[in-house]
């Protein structure tokens, strides 16, 4: 790999970003559009000359400033001051007057009253920008919605409720005459309203959809998808950034072309003030006032599906290309789910900021108007103006930067390849970068704070690695010059794959060698090798639609990391850690009856939002796993280059995944079953089976005999919970892997198929009855495996004698599946107990992260009660081998690393007196010399926290003193961690008041309080008493709240706490993207509640007894 130095095969260097200031050349290539742009763009960035942007300054600088109490963010309201319209509008469908506001000022822009994130948009409503537009009072006072009519009667009837005479009763007999004449023609008026509705959600979005006569009076916007009548070609976006007064405005020119007559254009757009004069659509190549196409009435908004409506006096004719073209300003939000949004970060001489786009998933319309549809891809020409002190970095490279006259910098991007809006994406900063050019000739720069920048080089380092990789493994080169990723202070995402141009959440991607775990830099490498991933499928290949989301995120997950990152780091064993770090997480919430089919047709922008949760991720990465490994890896990798071969640059569905896999299987007789087939069974309905496997022993042939059979698993097999999706019946095409102690056939064991709807028996010669028989080796399979009894204590035994016959993926799915199973009722809790006792031989990593999760819960069952105390010690029993083994040197590698950590951390947890006393030892030396940490990285988390959970105050502060003093962003995650851990509750309490006001770590926060027995009660509280808040600021963003619900609700299991989640549900009917979470919380405490009555008594006594035997 070449190292450079600012030009080609230099060495890396540290950058300061800069920028370089070139001539000014705006008609060099002739263009005759590209002209036109020039000329057009020129005006608002420098003195500005149309009108229209002129008014939004100025009505900018005399507006008031209001503040929303959001720690001192403020944005620009207008005065408004115009008066009711004094002309009737024109309208071809019923409008009613709006609200109050509406009709006393000219709205001109639009802000909507139901999608907002952060309440500082919502409280936007009426801060109009106010233009010269003559077309503006008839929109300003009506929009063309039907509900509202009910509020206008019933307005209308309180007064008549005050005036109480004979005449009003009188006049009431008619009203009533009138009210109900009025009541049946309402009732007609639905029915045919909901006939000519269900056709048009038949129609809209097809080839076959029609344009607006067909939809009648309810209009072609009535759909949240785009109608296919029209098709973006190319986009020239023009935005001037203000990072003094938080601002930013622009121009936009989209060149679309015409697929079916029509006379509509609907264009994605919400949050933006467009003056509505200055949306014009031309005919391509006719740029003159007298050419613009006439309107049928003015641009309107329609607020729930966030369109621009254009409606025109003459169709838009097939085939012909025309530009749409407007300008747009809006606030810089310190707000990540603003689209474009400023971030603070600090420095040793103050606060400074950045700006940055997050347009995912459905963002970039709060950004610019656009066709904000993944399928629906165009090539952008960028151009940022910004303050000198900043440069501007975007999906391409920059082709010019020109200072203007007023000082500032106007960079100019090359043209984009095709790419959809919502990965569109551009940074103007003031980081510092070092770069690297790849094997294959691409630029790759990573920037960061300028006192990261010096942590990026491992990020660097495998990024080069693994995209020279993919460029081989998928068949087909990046295509873009060059790479840039930023670590963005405050990103609420761990990484989003904008092409070009990828963003992270610093502690996801910077890392220091001694100071961070090895933890830390097995997430660093896989999250970069899965952002790597997208840039070919997701970025190149894009779904059509967000149902198929699972295929983006399940492939980026499998491929990012079991791929890419194992490539570059082929020493870690990557492909061990599958079932620890994907496949078993998910597999707890997908056993609930509330979990969801990982294909799910998607409507509602809340809906998208819902769509990135594990299923899509883990179960996602676990099918796509299972499909390579019943395939072939060959036979996967050769189908996978025809597809992203086929679709590049466009857009698939799942269905031409499987197409191309199945051919290359039919090519390679690799299978006799429709890749499809087999593959619906597992996208298209929720859960997975266990598969029971039934020995037949005492056979006259001595072979073993053995059935299998397969239902749906659910944690709780007696969940009265319901949804409304679809199933197959709830079977699977199950390809089944076994092997025995005769053979112990681990990389090519046998294989059959368990088939929907049919039973399997198996046999299989020269195998005793005292062999035991193992299914589902290496866990390859995405389900679970339950044994007869004495098959079980075959397996136990043989973990007994020598667990290393076992791998460690197939030891993690033993402990796994039979903790699970037993956890579920369909296992003796006392045969998945009995598996522990081989633990003390144990020193790998990944089966003592199965157990640390499987024993976690029944801690956590057993937490409020009396036989937590021997459970206590039956861990440490098992635990202090390990820890003794392991101790506190480098153990050298770095899955010892890891195994090191969780030693430490399970003894010291379970009270080892050796763990505690050094790790509070440790602790001291570095209260005493603060600038000098001499804990290894690998057991931080566990010195922290055990310090501070046996410390007194003055741990807690130090730690306090260090999250607020260190620039480390992985030192903040571990110490945020460790503070969760004090025994002291008004510690607790004001840890948890305070991440209020640093909203980006309230989830890890609670998270960490909750996994404190002292403080889960507290974090629920806390939960339930800042609903308002919580829901406001987190509701309305993917993961997030959800993720919140589910880890302050994993240890509820009394019916008094089911009541309480029961009654928030109930009172807080607006759940966001948390509604899932809810149910499936809700499900869970069931589960837990009918754990604790079927298995207490049972594990209490196992327990004791093993304290007896082991002599404890
Ligand atoms: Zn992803």
């Amino acid at each position: 790999m070449a190292h450079r130095e600012g030009v080609p095969n230099g060495v890396m260097g540290i950058k300061r970003s800069r920028v370089k200031t070139v001539p000014e050349h705006p008609n060099e290539d002739g263009d005759e559009d590209h002209t036109e742009q020039e000329t057009t763009l020129q005006e608002p960035a420098v003195k500005p000359k149309q009108p229209a942007l002129k008014k939004v300054s100025t009505s900018s600088q005399s507006s008031r400033r209001v503040s929303f109490g959001d720690g001192g963010v403020n944005h620009i309201e207008p005065e408004i001051s115009l008066q009711v319209p004094a002309v009737e509008p024109k309208q071809p469908v019923p409008l009613k007057k709006v609200s109050t506001t509406s009709q006393t000022s000219r709205r001109v822009s639009h802000v909507s009253s139901t999608s907002s994130a952060t309440g500082r948009r919502r409280s936007r409503k009426g801060s109009f920008f106010v233009a010269d537009n003559p077309y503006a009072d008839s929109l300003s006072a009506y929009e063309p919605e039907e509900s509202d009519d009910e509020s206008i009667n019933g307005k209308m009837s309180m007064k008549t409720k005050v005036r109480d005479s004979r005449f009003c009763q009188r006049k009431r007999i008619v009203r009533i005459i009138v009210l109900l004449c009025l009541l049946l023609g309402l009732a007609l008026g639905l029915i045919f309203g909901m006939a000519i509705k269900k056709e048009h959600d038949r129609t809209a979005g097809s080839e076959d959809g029609t344009v607006l006569e067909s939809y009648g009076r309810d209009g072609i916007w009535n759909n949240i998808r785009l109608p296919k009548t029209l098709t973006p070609l190319k986009y020239n976006l023009h935005i001037r950034t203000d990072l003094t007064n938080f601002t930013f405005n622009g121009t936009i020119d989209i060149f679309i072309k015409c697929i079916k007559n029509t006379e509509v254009v609907l264009i994605h757009s919400t949050q933006l003030e467009i003056p509505l004069h200055t949306v014009t659509i031309h005919p391509e190549n006719m740029h003159h006032e007298k050419d613009r196409l006439h309107l049928k009435r003015d641009p309107w908004f329609h607020e729930e599906h966030q369109y621009l409506v254009v409606e025109l006096k003459t169709p838009l004719k097939a085939g012909s290309v025309y530009k749409f073209s407007a300008m747009f300003s809006a606030p810089l939000l310190h707000d990540y789910n603003a689209g474009y949004y400023r971030t603070p970060y600090d420095t040793a001489t103050g606060e400074r900021w950045n700006a940055a786009t997050l347009t995912a998933l459905t963002l970039a319309r709060r950004v610019f108007p656009c066709f904000d549809e993944p399928s629906f891809k165009a090539n952008f020409t960028l151009t940022l103006d910004h303050e000198p002190n900043y440069v501007a970095i975007a999906n391409m490279p920059i082709e010019s930067n020109t200072t203007l006259e007023d000082g500032w910098v106007r960079s100019k991007f090359e043209e984009s390849v095709p790419i959809s809006t919502y990965l569109v994406a551009w940074c103007v900063t003031d980081f510092a970068y070092k770069e690297i050019t790849t094997q294959n000739g691409v630029l790759m720069r990573v920037w960061a704070r300028e006192d990261a920048v010096d942590t990026v080089e491992y990020a660097l380092q495998i990024g080069a690695t693994i995209l020279d990789f993919f460029d081989e493994y998928f068949g087909t080169k990046f295509p873009l010059p060059k790479l840039d990723s930023i670590a963005l202070p405050g990103f609420p995402y761990g990484g989003m794959e904008n092409w070009g141009l990828i963003s992270y959440k610093p502690s996801r991607f910077l890392y220091k060698e001694s100071v961070s775990p090895a933890r830390n830099k097995e997430g660093i490498c896989s999250i970069v090798a899965h952002e790597l991933a997208h840039q070919w499928f997701g970025n190149s290949v894009t779904l059509k639609w967000w149902d198929d989301t699972w295929l983006n995120e399940g492939f980026a997950s499998y491929v990012g990391p079991y791929i890419g990152a194992n490539h570059a780091e082929p020493e870690w064993g990557l492909n061990d850690m599958f079932t620890i770090r994907s496949m078993h997480p998910v597999m707890t919430i997908d056993s609930l009856s509330t979990s969801r089919p990982i294909s799910l047709p998607v409507a509602t922008n809340e809906e998208i939002l819902q769509q990135f949760d594990l299923i899509s991720y883990r179960k996602g990465a676990s099918i796509i796993r299972m499909c390579s490994n019943f395939l072939g890896e060959a036979t996967f990798r050769k189908g996978l280059k025809k597809y992203l071969a086929e679709f590049e640059y466009g857009n698939a569905v799942r269905d031409d995944l499987w197409k191309h896999l199945n051919d290359v299987a039919k090519e390679d007789g690799r299978l006799f079953i429709d890749v499809k087939e087999i593959m619906d069974t597992w996208t298209l309905q929720m859960g997975y089976p266990v598969v029971t496997v039934t020995r037949e022993y005492g056979r006259a042939d001595g072979n073993l005999h053995f059935r299998t059979d397969q239902e749906r698993f659910l944690l709780n097999p007696q969940s009265n919970m319901t949804t409304n999706y679809g199933d197959l019946g709830y079977k699977w095409f199950v390809p089944l892997t076994y092997t025995t102690s005769r053979d112990a056939q681990f990389d090519m064991p046998s294989q059959e198929w368990l088939s929907p709807g049919h039973k399997l028996t198996v046999s299989v010669t020269g195998v005793e009855e005292s062999d035991w028989l193992f299914v589902n080796v290496e866990a390859r399979g995405y389900y679970r495996v339950n044994y007869d009894e004495n098959n079980w204590q075959l397996l136990t035994q043989q973990l007994v004698d020598n667990h290393q016959v076992f791998g460690v993926t197939s030891r993690s799915a033993l402990i796994s599946d039979a903790f699970n199973l037993a956890r579920a009722g369909s296992l003796n809790q006392v045969i998945a107990l009995n598996i522990t006792q081989y633990l003390t031989s144990e020193r790998d990593y990944v089966p003592w992260v199965t157990v640390k999760d499987v024993t976690g819960y029944i801690g956590d069952m057993l937490g409020k009660t009396g036989a937590y105390g021997d459970f206590q010690k039956y861990m440490l029993h098992l635990v202090t081998p390990l820890y003794q083994d392991l101790g506190w040197t480098d153990p050298g590698t770095h899955v010892k690393r890891q195994a090191q950590g969780i030693a430490v951390s399970l003894a010291c947890s379970f009270g080892n007196e050796h763990c505690v006393t050094e790790a509070s030892r440790l602790f001291a030396e570095w209260m005493q010399n603060p600038s000098v940490n001499p804990i290894p990285p690998d057991v931080k988390q566990a010195v922290y926290c055990t310090a501070i959970q046996h410390g007194d105050q003055k741990e807690s502060t130090f730690a306090m003193e260090q999250l607020e003093t260190t620039n480390s962003d992985t030192e903040k995650l571990l110490l945020r961690e460790a503070l969760a851990c004090t025994q002291m509750p008004w510690l607790l309490q004001s840890y948890l008041t305070d991440t209020l006001d640093t909203p980006e770590d309230t989830k890890t926060v609670l998270a960490n309080v909750a996994k404190n027995s002292l403080g889960a009660r507290m974090v629920w509280d806390f939960f339930w008493e800042n609903w308002d808040v919580l829901r406001k600021t987190y509701g309305d963003r993917a993961f997030y709240f959800a993720d919140m619900v589910s880890s302050i609700t994993a240890k509820l299991n009394t019916k008094y706490e089911l009541k309480q989640l029961q009654s928030l549900i109930k009172d807080h009917p607006d759940q966001g993207s948390a509604e899932r979470a809810l149910q499936q919380a809700v499900e869970s405490t069931q589960a837990n509640i009918r754990w604790i009555q079927n298995n207490y008594n049972d594990v209490a006594t196992w327990l004791s007894n093993q304290i007896d035997t082991l002599g404890l």
